[in-house]
């Protein structure tokens, strides 16, 4: 493989810290151009330095003088606020890795797209609210998008492009998160250890807490909606407990085809770095042999309400989309914050998008501002109900 040359937004998080792995294993084929984060200066300080970036931005301003100090001596520029994120994203490398959390990461992505720059997207929560503008951005610059998610990237690996035609559906995979074997009752009291302990894979703290409500799944509907281009009808989701089927696509001859590995965000992260290439990696592997069973079963809709708001939203158009991510960013923050309890989450998403049917209309909503100020109405919207 040719060495490419690449920046990583969201560099100390949890998808970040796999992507510095891969690459630091794989460092002949990879140079650093930017890193950034939000605001762990020290570990983006200390990331920046061991893999060679040219430049290092944070996202937060007032940490600016702390991060030229321990850049002191190197040759990496130092950058801070969220516009100069915007900014570096655009910086001329063959991909950008996606990997911030939430909302915050939409224009920094666009950014990236509207620059022709390819963009291996695990930032799942800009597809969700703003789907169809990060589409049609990549759209009109030729810019590839390459899925991130373990479950898009199983069907990245398995879908035949050539054969879009034939494929019935989209069978997304969910361990169930911690909840799944939990009474409603007790579900609704759970504490955030409990929410953030997820069985199979280690994740920050927003996306396990997704993971807990199965908002995760939700959010990996719609993002499947927009990448793969396929309708709600065609995008089922099983419970997997044991994570090794990562997702699956059927076919109208009978084939199921599905992607397995062990629980670790560094084979999808490798694949989608490498493409079209496929590169080592120093992650897990999974040893077939050892494997007793696998087992499936369906989704619990009423024990997951967060499920049947995906297809809902889905159905109602962009506005629902924008409510149901940002009604879910506000309630996480509340939940981990200990301001609300879990229970709450979901009802407060589900308030917002009732709020939303006589609040705005897609024809209003367009722009990236548009799509902004209606997130930011959403969020507030939430703040006031629940508190
Ligand atoms: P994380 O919280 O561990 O890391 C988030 C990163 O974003 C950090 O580098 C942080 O500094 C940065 N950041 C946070 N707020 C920011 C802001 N306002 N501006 C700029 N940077 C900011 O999150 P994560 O678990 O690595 O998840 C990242 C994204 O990938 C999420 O959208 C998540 O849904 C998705 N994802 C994660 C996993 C996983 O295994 N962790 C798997 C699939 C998809
Ligand atoms: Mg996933």
């Amino acid at each position: 493989m040719s060495c490419k040359k690449i920046s990583i937004l969201g560099v100390t998080g949890s998808v970040g810290q796999s992507a510095a792995n891969v690459i630091i294993s794989a460092h002949e084929n990879f140079d650093v151009q930017v890193v950034t984060a939000g605001s762990n200066v020290e570990r983006l300080a200390e990331d920046a330095i061991r893999l060679k970036a040219k430049k290092a931005a944070i996202a937060d301003e007032t940490k600016y003088e702390d991060l030229k100090t321990l850049l002191t001596g190197t040759e990496i520029e130092a950058y801070a606020g969220k516009n100069s994120i915007e900014e570096i994203a655009a910086e001329p490398c063959d991909l950008v890795l996606a990997a911030i959390v939430g909302f915050a990461g939409l224009r920094p992505i666009l950014s990236a797209l509207k620059n022709g720059i390819n963009v291996a997207i695990a930032n799942k929560e800009p597809l969700v609210a703003a789907g169809a503008l990060v589409m049609e951005t990549a759209r009109k610059s030729g810019a590839k998008i390459l899925p991130v998610d373990s479950e898009h990237n199983a069907i990245f690996q398995c879908f035949e492009e050539s054969n879009r035609k034939s494929i019935e559906t989209i069978i997304l995979t969910a361990s169930g998160g911690p909840f799944l074997d939990w009474d409603i009752k007790n579900i609704k009291s759970a504490t955030i250890n409990q929410a953030i302990t997820h069985p199979n894979w280690s994740m920050g703290r927003k996306i396990s807490v997704d993971s807990a409500t199965m908002m995760n799944k939700a959010l990996e509907v719609i993002e499947a909606h927009y990448l793969f281009e396929v309708p709600p009808e065609k995008i089922d989701i099983v419970i997997h407990p044991q994570s090794v089927i990562h997702s699956m696509v059927s076919y109208c001859d009978g084939s199921i085809l599905a992607q397995m590995g062990a629980s670790d965000m560094r084979t999808p992260v490798a694949y989608a770095l490498g493409w079209p290439e496929r590169i080592k990696t120093p992650g897990k592997t999974l040893d077939i042999k050892t494997l007793s069973k696998l087992t499936f079963q369906k989704p619990d809709f009423d024990k997951f309400p967060a499920l049947r708001f995906a297809y809902e939203a889905l159905d109602r158009g962009g506005v629902s989309q924008i409510a149901l991510n940002a009604a879910n960013e506000q309630a996480v923050d509340l939940f981990l914050k200990e301001r609300i309890s879990f229970g709450r989450i979901t009802e407060a998403i589900e308030k917002a998008l009732l709020w939303t049917e006589s609040e705005a209309s897609d024809k209003d909503i367009k722009t990236v501002e548009d799509i902004e100020e209606f997130n930011n109405n959403v969020r507030s919207f939430v703040t006031k109900d629940v508190l």
